[in-house]
C-alpha cells in the first residue's frame, strides 16, 4: 500500500458564472520517502490539487469525488477534527508565503513551542530544545538567540526557513509544499532547496513540491507529474520525462527554461493562453496550442501507459521527437 493514494479526484468551485472545475479526476500514488514534483502553469489545478489531499477546500469550493487514502485512512469526507490530529502531526504544509504559517505577534519560540505542545506531551523545556534544533537544522545560524525574535525580525528567505522548520517539527510522513521558494531570489532558492532535500533524506518524509518551475523538479524530485487544465498530462521518473518529455506541453515547458534555450536567443514560449476552466470544450485541453494536433484531438485523451510513464495524448512523443 502507497503512503498517499489519490484516485479520480474531483474538485470544483460554484461561481457566477458556472462551475468551474479545477480538478478533474487527477489520480497519483506516492511511496514513503518519495518527492513528487506536481508542476504546471496558474490556473493547472496543482495548488487546487494540493489543498484538496489536506481538506483544505473551503465553501465555495468542493470536493465533488475521488478518493485521497492516506496510510490507508480515507480522508474524503472524513470530520474536520480528524483532519486537523493529521495535519499537525503526520501532514505538514509548507505555503509560499511563510506568514499563513507565522504569527506576526507572537514570537517564533511561543508559536514552535506551542506547535509542539498541541500534539506531544513533552515538558516545555524539551519543547523548546526541539524548536532549536529544527532551526539550527533549516540552516538558522544562533537559533537559540533567534527563537526570542519575531518573524519582522527575518528576512523573507528566513521566515521561509522557519515555516519550513515548524513544519518538519513532527517528522511528518508527508510534506505538501506550495512554491514555498518562488517569491525567494535565486540563490535562497537553491539554498533552501538543498537544506529541504537532505531534510527530507534525514527524517523520511514523503513530499510533494507544487512549482511551475520545472528547474527545480529537476534536481529536487524523484517523480514528476504535469497538469495541464485540471488534469494530469504526463506522470513519470524525473529523470525520463525531463530527458524525453511524451507530452507536447511538458514538452513546451521545458522548451521555455531558460537553461535549455540557446544563449541570447529569445525564450520559446507555448503560444497562446490557458483556457478558462468554465468553458473547456470537449477534447484535448491543449489542442489550441499544439502544434501536432489532428482531428482525433477533438476526443479527450486517456491518460495511458507509454513505457513506464503515463501520458494524456493521442500522438505522444516518440523519444527522439522530444530530444530533437
Ligand atoms: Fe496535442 Fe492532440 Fe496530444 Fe492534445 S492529444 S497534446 S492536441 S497531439
Amino acid at each position: 500500500m502507497s503512503l498517499l493514494e489519490v484516485t479520480d479526484l474531483q474538485t470544483e468551485f460554484a461561481t457566477r458564472d458556472g462551475v468551474l472545475r479545477a480538478v478533474q479526476g487527477v489520480s497519483l500514488a506516492l511511496e514513503r520517502g518519495q518527492v513528487l514534483g506536481l508542476v504546471g502553469e496558474s490556473g493547472s489545478g496543482k495548488s487546487v490539487t494540493g489543498f484538496s489531499i489536506l481538506g483544505l477546500v473551503d465553501p465555495p469550493g468542493r470536493i465533488a469525488g475521488g478518493s485521497v487514502r492516506f496510510d490507508g485512512q480515507q480522508l474524503v469526507g472524513a470530520p474536520e477534527e480528524a483532519l486537523r490530529a493529521l495535519r499537525g502531526r503526520r501532514i505538514a504544509m509548507v505555503f509560499q508565503d511563510p506568514m499563513m504559517t507565522l504569527n506576526p505577534v507572537l514570537s517564533v519560540e511561543t508559536q514552535m513551542v506551542e506547535t509542539v505542545l498541541a500534539h506531544e506531551k513533552v515538558s516545555r523545556q524539551a519543547a523548546r530544545a526541539r524548536a532549536v534544533d529544527a532551526l539550527g537544522r533549516v540552516g538558522i545560524a544562533s537559533p537559540g538567540e533567534r527563537l526570542a525574535q519575531y518573524p519582522h525580525q527575518f528576512s523573507g528567505g528566513m521566515r521561509q526557513r522557519v515555516a519550513i522548520a515548524i513544519a518538519l517539527l513532527h517528522s511528518p510522513e508527508l510534506i505538501i509544499a506550495d512554491e514555498p521558494t518562488t517569491a525567494l531570489d535565486v540563490t535562497v532558492q537553491g539554498q533552501i532547496l538543498y537544506e529541504m532535500q537532505k531534510l527530507v533524506r534525514e527524517v523520511g518524509s514523503a513530499v510533494i513540491w507544487i512549482t511551475h518551475d520545472l528547474a527545480v523538479i529537476a534536481g529536487l524530485a524523484d517523480r514528476v507529474a504535469v497538469m495541464y487544465a485540471g488534469r494530469i498530462v504526463e506522470e513519470g521518473a524525473v529523470a525520463d520525462v525531463l530527458d524525453a518529455p511524451a507530452h507536447p506541453y511538458t514538452r513546451g515547458l521545458l522548451d521555455s527554461v531558460p537553461a535549455n534555450n540557446a544563449g541570447g536567443g529569445r525564450l520559446n514560449q507555448i503560444p497562446g493562453m490557458t483556457p478558462s476552466l468554465l468553458e473547456l470544450a470537449p477534447g484535448c485541453a491543449f489542442r489550441e496550442r499544439c502544434r501536432y494536433a489532428a482531428e482525433r484531438c477533438a476526443g479527450m485523451p486517456e491518460l495511458s501507459a507509454v513505457g513506464v510513464r503515463r501520458v494524456r495524448c493521442h500522438f505522444p512523443l516518440t523519444a527522439a521527437a522530444a530530444v530533437a
